[in-house]
């Protein structure tokens, strides 16, 4: 048996175990294949669409939290390598009075399980921001996308992955055969993201769903990550992160099974009034930024989300077959955890698919 592996899915899940593998056991042989690329822009292709920054949403799901955990650290590691667009960013995040209210006023409702891992701290009135009456702030992570999908492209080619661009596969089975030595696969790994919807071939009686992001790039500058939660309109919210190559990403809203790639402009506008009302300092030319808000564009992206949680398992039929999707709003802090049990499955794989 060869050890040849074909991954499916070039998004943030397929590069990272793609990578995760063949620095683990250095005779794989993996090809990348996928019908989107890093610096393709599709709304069947999410991960170009990131905001991004690591904040877990893992709450109480110990197998998520553990997923997180070994991101956090491994993002840490990559924001002393510049050219992997990964900061260290201070997060801030803070409630409007309607959230407090929400909340019940309770402060452990803005709890996280990660508090004492990124060092969390309750902010001092003087520290919050401008309309909002309560906040936290711990050590994060912002993760620049369009630099770090390609630092992730270079560093599989420089440790000899191959990637293929290819037509959309219409079963899952099909791509064994698209290994680039032209022999039959012996692992298959499905990192298809939200692109499963469309597949045959998955043995899966869970839904993988969409759920609608939207974010404003504007070339107005700040320095740390900003969250504000309690938005009037349901499934909205505050977040602000910097963009290494400059700017800031504004979201956002979390619209469930909305499947569109059309901006709403009224959601638009009421991320940027937002913007406006909690981060004054975006507006302010005595931080070095223009008077108003400069859109560069808006983005539409679709979060990849499964019932029931994220796949990632050997398929009960096909030993060979091995899966690795729905990671919702969390495919960046959570892909290194998801190529860590991806090559755990692969190192459990069968005599007959032994490696
Ligand atoms: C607005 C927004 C903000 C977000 N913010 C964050 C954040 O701050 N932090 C965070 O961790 N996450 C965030 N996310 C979530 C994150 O972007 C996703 O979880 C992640 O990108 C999913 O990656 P993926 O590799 O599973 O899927 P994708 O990036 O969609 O990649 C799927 C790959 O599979 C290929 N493919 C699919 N079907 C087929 C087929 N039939 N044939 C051939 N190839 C196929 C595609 O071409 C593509 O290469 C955000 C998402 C959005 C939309």
């Amino acid at each position: 048996m060869s050890n040849s592996i074909v991954i499916v899915g070039a998004g943030v899940i397929g590069l990272t175990s793609a990578l995760t593998l063949k620095k683990e056991n250095k005779d794989l042989d993996i090809t990348v294949i996928a019908s989107h690329l890093p610096g393709d822009i599709s709304i069947n292709y999410t991960s170009p669409f990131a905001g991004a920054n690591w904040q877990s949403f893992a709450g109480d799901d110990v197998e998520v939290q553990k997923i997180d955990e070994i991101g956090y650290h491994e993002f840490i590691r990559l924001a002393d390598i510049p050219t992997s667009g990964v900061w260290k960013k201070k997060n801030v995040n803070c409630v409007t009075q309607k959230g407090w209210d929400d909340a019940q006023r309770d402060p452990k409702a803005f709890a996280n399980w990660f508090d004492k891992l990124a060092n969390s701290r309750v902010l001092e009135k003087n520290e919050l921001v401008p309309g909002t009456v309560y906040g936290t702030v711990f050590d994060g992570v912002v993760i620049s996308v369009p630099i770090y999908l390609s630092y992730l492209v270079q560093q599989c080619l420089e440790i000899g992955i191959v990637l293929q661009r290819i037509a959309p596969l219409k079963n899952i089975e099909d791509a064994r055969a698209l290994h680039h030595s032209g022999k039959k696969a012996s692992l298959l790994i499905n990192c298809a993201g939200l692109g499963v919807s469309r597949l045959n071939g998955l043995n899966d009686k869970k839904r993988t769903y969409a759920v609608k992001g939207q974010v404003v790039l504007v070339s107005n500058k700040i320095d740390h990550v900003i969250c504000v939660e309690g938005a009037k309109h349901p499934n909205e919210m505050l977040y602000a992160f910097p963009r290494k190559e400059g700017g800031t990403i504004i979201g956002g809203c979390f619209l469930v099974d909305q499947w569109s790639s059309k901006e709403d402009k009224t959601i638009t506008q009421r991320i940027l009034g937002r913007a406006v009302r909690h981060i004054p300092q975006l507006i302010d030319p005595a931080t070095g930024n223009p008077d108003h808000l400069d859109v560069v564009k808006v983005n539409v992206g679709l979060r990849p989300f499964r019932e029931d949680g994220p796949r990632i398992e050997r398929d009960s039929k096909r030993p060979w077959l091995i899966h690795a999707y729905g990671a919702g709003g969390g495919g960046y802090q959570g892909s290194y955890g998801f190529a860590e049990k991806v090559a755990r499955l692969v190192r459990e794989s069968k005599p007959e698919a032994k490696l």
